[in-house]
């Protein structure tokens, strides 16, 4: 149920409806806009809707939210889109980023030669995984903690804000030191115990949708992350799981106006694991910022075919500059406005 408040309502009277709202057993998220605030209150239906607040004093009407996920759903936030922004650089409403570096941290030279590139094309972040969700426990699994270290390394350089995976709850102390963004990859976005921790965190999140997870499962997914009271949340679309065997795969460009039209939260496009191939990258990133999305998450190395993981995948460092202008004209085209750090 979302709780409007009138215009002018004071400090007393929202806290007293919170009160009302906690007494109940339900939790009560205060969203204060440019007039009104508004508090979601969340929890069991009826035990909400018998606490009689029609009429309350600093109350204005009620408004149930139908659909099963509340706090991330547009209506609560009556239509106004979320700017999440980190160290400075918004991402979200009218703001697209660009968030660029290799699929995984392999050594200093080669992370902080892609920072350098990305920093001086334009890219708002840097990304680069510590932590490596693989397919075959035989794979390269991450540097951990010493990849940690050289991301952290890399920020110092650069002054980029880090965007890294997070794999285990045993590591968030440790990715906390570093990340300005917390990465969950989409093998992990139902792993529960791990959305409420990063949650409890109020560390900027970046949710990468499962691989044959519908929408309404990544915004149930986004939920366990709000509902701890960490508003910060980016979801991404990386490429579905689809019959076709042609590509890595299907990158579903469709989420981006429907998820639109169902939430406030900033929608990232990831074209790098979705095409699983460098030549698909660029023409999948314009679609995806002419589709209206809020930024791109995209991966670049200094030398792909030495890549230790995911090389035919990864957009060249000498042609990253072309691609970022390309791809903040299609931005520009659906009426973002782009920051240069
Ligand atoms: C990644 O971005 O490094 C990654 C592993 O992506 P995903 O979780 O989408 O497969
Ligand atoms: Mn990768």
């Amino acid at each position: 149920m979302m709780i409007v408040m009138k215009e002018g309502a004071s400090p007393a009277e929202i806290d007293a409806v919170v009160r009302r709202v906690q007494a109940v057993g339900a939790s009560a998220h205060v969203s204060q806009g440019e007039l009104v605030t508004v508090i979601g209150a969340i929890g069991d239906r009826e035990h909400v809707a018998n606490l009689g607040l029609d009429g309350a004093p600093g109350v204005d009407h009620l408004v149930p939210i139908l659909k099963p996920y509340k706090l991330s759903s547009l209506e609560y936030k009556r239509g106004e889109r979320t700017v999440v922004e980190i160290d400075g650089r918004k991402i979200g409403g009218d703001h697209f980023a660009t968030i660029a570096g290799p699929c995984t941290v392999e050594s200093r030279e080669v992370l902080l030669s892609a920072a350098h590139t990305v920093k001086e094309a334009g890219a708002q972040m840097l990304r680069g995984g510590a932590y490596k969700p693989r397919t075959s426990p035989y794979s390269f699994q991450g540097l951990g903690e010493a990849g940690l270290r050289l991301l952290a390394e890399a920020k110092a350089e650069t002054g980029l804000p880090i965007v890294t995976e997070l794999m285990d709850v045993r590591d968030l102390e440790a990715v906390l030191e570093v990340a300005d963004v917390i990465q969950l990859g989409a093998r992990n976005m139902q792993n529960y115990t791990l959305l409420t921790e990063v949650g409890r965190s109020g560390r900027p999140v970046l949710l990468k949708r499962g691989l044959s997870a519908t929408l309404e499962e990544l915004l149930m997914a986004a939920e366990y992350v709000l509902k701890e009271g960490n508003e910060n949340v980016l979801l991404c679309e990386r490429g579905i799981r689809t019959f076709e065997p042609g590509y890595r795969f299907t990158l579903d460009l469709m989420a981006v106006p429907v998820l639109r039209e169902l939430t406030h939260l900033p929608i990232v496009i990831d074209p790098s694991h979705a095409a699983g191939k460098r030549s698909l990258v660029e023409p999948l990133s314009l679609a995806a910022a002419a589709a209206g999305a809020d930024g791109v998450i995209v991966e670049v190395h200094p030398c792909p075919e030495e890549a230790v993981c995911d090389g035919p995948q990864a957009l060249v460092a000498e042609e990253f500059e072309a691609y970022l202008r390309k791809l903040e004209a299609a931005a520009e085209l659906a009426g973002k406005t782009l920051e240069r750090v």
